[in-house]
């Protein structure tokens, strides 16, 4: 049976998405650069609301949603939709949680290598014609440390992940972890500030909630070893972005990478003077592989819904 009701997507997606959906008999109106007085005039008239992390789905927005059966974000986190809104007007909010998991794990993997090797500032020397091979004495991470907050799909992807390099991992969760996955990676459980003084690398991966923002302040991160390093492809918001800058430029923290800031873009953020820090532009998922798998499941799940299955 064709189903027939409208789908605006308001961000960039993998093209498979739009065409799983018109296959189906859909309507599908693709806008990925829709202003936010756009999609208020618009959002009245779809079934189907499609976002990515562009668009905010505030309140103001989702009450005008009168039609609407279902928000559908293309990725995980949740935080640029107001989900109690949507619960009140009825409309089922649906993510990809598994969408990303492999891609956001490898691109750990990559900053902690980036970070342990000096490889951005390898690259830049050379481009600038400097072979400052004897200044670059790297460290392995084969037989450190990581510490994983947060053993979700992601945390647990990337504890398997670094088990074959070698690493030994903690991990902190609010939820029991199960014990089979324990076993597999040798999980060391340890509450948080253990982990923090234990680990080597720190690598976060829990939702932005009341209860996580800034969960990694000051406090905390005196807690580091002068040596470590910590990675946070989860949310900006998660770290106190003022606290890490002073300990970085302290010495009290050896290397950040940030995938994620409080304030996208974060072009003009005082952590880029640094040294010893890496940034990405929110690159976790943006792999052909990730975006590709979640618009495949985001277009299942909302024909399933459609048609009443789930
Ligand atoms: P998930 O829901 O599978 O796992 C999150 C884990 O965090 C859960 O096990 C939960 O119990 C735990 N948790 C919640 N509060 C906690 C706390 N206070 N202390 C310790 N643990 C806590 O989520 P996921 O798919 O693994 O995603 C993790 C994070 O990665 C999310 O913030 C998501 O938005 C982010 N993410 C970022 C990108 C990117 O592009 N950089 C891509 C995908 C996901």
């Amino acid at each position: 049976m064709s189903l027939n009701q409208s789908v605006l997507v308001c961000d960039q997606v993998n093209p498979t998405l739009n065409e799983i959906l018109e296959k189906n008999g859909l309507k599908v109106t693709y806008e990925p650069e829709i202003t936010p007085e756009q999609l208020a005039e618009k959002i009245g008239n779809f079934q189907v609301v499609i976002v990515r992390s562009r668009t905010k789905l505030v309140k103001e927005l989702i009450e005008k949603a009168d039609k609407c059966q279902i928000i559908a974000r293309v990725g995980v986190g949740l935080d640029n939709i107001d989900e109690k809104a949507a619960k009140e007007k009825n409309i089922r909010v649906i993510n990809a949680v598994e969408g990303a998991m492999n891609a956001v794990a490898e691109l750990v993997i990559g900053l902690m290598l980036s970070m342990a090797r000096e490889i951005p500032r390898a690259d830049r020397e050379v481009r600038n014609g400097n072979w400052i091979k004897k200044e670059l004495m790297g460290r392995e991470l084969s037989g450190k440390y990581l510490g994983i907050v947060g053993l979700g799909n992601i945390g647990k992807k990337l504890a398997r992940h670094a088990k074959s390099f070698n690493m030994n991992i903690i991990g902190y969760d609010v939820v029991p972890i199960d014990e089979e996955f324990s076993k597999e990676v040798g999980l060391m459980k340890a509450d948080l500030d253990t982990l923090l003084s234990s680990s080597d690398y720190v690598s976060l991966h829990v939702p932005l909630l009341e209860s996580t923002h800034h969960m990694i302040n000051n406090e905390k991160l005196k807690l580091m070893k002068k040596t470590a390093c910590i990675i946070n492809t989860a949310r900006g918001g998660v770290i106190d972005e003022d606290a890490l800058y002073n300990s970085l430029k302290e010495g009290n923290l050896a290397n950040a990478s940030l995938d994620v800031f409080e304030t996208e873009p974060a072009t003009g953020n005082k952590l880029i003077t640094l040294p010893n820090f890496i940034a990405t532009p929110h690159i976790g998922a943006q792999t052909k592989e990730a975006q590709s798998l979640a618009a495949n499941i985001i277009a299942e799940k909302i024909i399933q819904i459609l048609r009443g299955v789930i």
